[in-house]
């Protein structure tokens, strides 16, 4: 049995084949039933003298557990101590469900039983129950001591089994743990680290390292403030810890995590996702709303009041007034078609709608409509310049969105310089690429922003740009569509005396 039990980590398999030895060698009958987490039996072995028997044996285990108190097995997993049954047919009450089950124990005819309990380092795991049927000789008080061996060794076998299984199954827990994208640390009762996953340690700034055997307190910022917010689970999907959304400071930069606590009886395991970048996007579509609406709002009331003059009867209007007020409707018409048109192209690139088909167009020839169109609306402060070679090659590019680009570029350009300058698109090429520069006089842009004002939404704060209003989306969608043309686009600003943004796609193929 030793040698049997030493050789295998299944001990599900090896207690079968336990089961098996010891019939009939030692007994008539064997059966092995192991504790469950919740403290039910399972029969996990079963054999009988007579091999056809082996698996009824289980059946009628599974039909009738050993549940009753009295029951052998009850008992000697209650007390921890081997019972021992000289006469089995005495006790067939104690075990019975019902009378059918009472029957059917008899019928299997055990003489004499012992039941052995498994127990290790203090845990009882189960028990075997083991059973003389004639002709075989009803057990003696030395086979309660074999059995006791027995048990024992099985035991052992078992606990080892199960701590190898652990084990195992936290190493895979752990190396699970280093690769999800949640955080993921455990506190033990002082509020110490005790783990300290690469996610929390990405979003912490401290590496696990530095991290495990200090107190949470030392690394998390108002640690105990943040502890209080969250809700401690005692267990598991009990729906009590429901992640709390909560702000942390970490280095002087506020990271908002959604947190969620689960207490175990080694300590606390905390679980979270960081939602700064999700929130930043909720902040900027909040922005957006209100931007817009009060984008929208302000040449609407234009045109309203422009049109309700125009309507008066009692004030007699000079042609130029008339002329003056129609040219307010329209150029407000125009800005608002302009910040749907944004709206409507930021969406299409959001949804993927947007195709474009390249072919070779006159760069001159785009660079010089776009200034046209726009030069109506400039304020006359700015002087529009269009510097573009005659003989330059073409550009592959689409020319619609091409033409987007160069508007909202130059838009931009009159738009920031509120003082007014030179607003110049200069058409250069390279060996294989044409470049647009637009330049501007203007308020500028300062250097820590040049790559964040290209993200949607993204505006710099009102006290640099004077008011100046806008969506935050048209430069989200030159990017866009630059890239969309296989080009570059980039900007150069020292903060103060205007801004250059370049635009740059490849030269068509010939
Ligand atoms: P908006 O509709 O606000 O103009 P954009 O995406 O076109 O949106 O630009 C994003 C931000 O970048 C603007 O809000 C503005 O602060 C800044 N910006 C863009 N172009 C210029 C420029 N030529 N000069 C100064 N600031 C600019």
């Amino acid at each position: 049995a030793s040698d049997l039990l030493n050789q295998t980590l299944d001990y599900e398999h090896t207690l079968t084949a336990l089961a098996e030895m010891a019939v009939p060698t030692l007994a008539g009958q064997v059966v092995i039933d192991l504790v469950e987490d919740d403290g039910s039996l399972r029969c996990v072995a079963a054999a009988h003298s007579d091999p056809a028997k082996s698996e009824y044996l289980r059946d009628l285990r599974r039909r009738y557990p050993p549940t009753a108190e009295d029951h052998p097995v009850q008992r000697a997993v209650r007390t921890g101590e081997a019972v021992y049954l000289a006469n089995v047919q005495e006790h067939v009450d104690e075990m019975a469900h019902d009378a059918d089950h009472a029957s059917e124990i008899r019928a299997l005819a055990n003489t004499s039983g012992i039941v052995v309990p498994l127990i290790a380092r203090g845990r009882t795991l189960g028990a075997i129950q083991l059973g003389t049927v004639a002709p075989q000789p009803r057990f003696t008080q030395s086979d309660v001591e074999l059995a006791i061996e027995l048990a024992r060794r099985a035991s052992l076998a078992l606990d080892n089994a199960r701590l190898y299984g652990e084990a195992q199954a936290r190493a895979h827990a752990a190396a699970a743990l280093e690769f999800v994208d949640d955080g993921v640390f455990l506190l033990d009762g002082d509020d110490v680290i005790r783990l300290w996953n690469p996610a929390a340690a990405q979003t912490f700034r401290v590496k696990a390292a530095k991290a495990l055997g200090r107190p949470a307190g030392e690394l998390i910022r108002d640690w105990n403030a943040v502890q209080d917010r969250i809700r401690i689970a005692s267990e598991p999907s009990s729906g009590v810890g429901r992640a709390q959304t909560v702000p942390v400071d970490v280095q002087g930069e506020e990271r908002w995590l959604s947190i969620s606590a689960v207490r175990f009886p080694g300590g606390t395991v905390y679980a979270f996702r960081d939602l700064t970048e999700e929130r930043a996007v909720d902040q900027l579509k909040s922005d957006f709303v209100a931007t817009v609406s009060h984008e929208l709002r302000t040449p609407l009331a234009a045109i309203y009041g422009a049109a309700l003059t125009l309507q008066r009867n009692d004030v007699r209007l000079e042609a130029s007034q008339r002329d003056g007020l129609l040219d307010v409707v329209a150029s407000e018409a125009d800005r608002l078609a302009r910040i749907v048109n944004d709206i409507l192209w930021a969406s299409r690139l959001d949804s993927g709608q947007m195709g474009v088909s390249i072919e070779s167009c006159d760069a001159a020839k785009l660079a010089r409509q776009v200034v046209e169109a726009l030069r109506p609306h400039v304020q006359d402060a700015v002087e529009l310049v269009v510097d573009a070679p005659e003989g330059l090659p073409e550009v592959a590019a689409d020319p619609d969105k091409l033409r987007q680009v160069l508007t909202n570029l130059v838009d931009n350009g009159v738009k920031y310089s509120p003082d007014g300058g030179r607003v110049l698109v200069a058409v250069t090429h390279t060996a294989n690429r044409i470049r647009f520069r637009i330049e501007d006089k203007g308020l500028g842009i300062p250097a820590a922003e040049h790559d964040r004002i290209f993200e949607k939404f993204f505006r710099l704060d009102p006290s640099m740009t004077r008011g100046v209003g806008g969506t935050g989306l048209g430069l989200y969608i030159c990017r866009e569509l630059v890239y969309r043309m296989h080009g570059r686009i980039s900007v150069a600003s020292d903060g103060r005396s205007g801004s250059t943004f370049t635009v740059e796609l490849p030269v068509a193929s010939s």
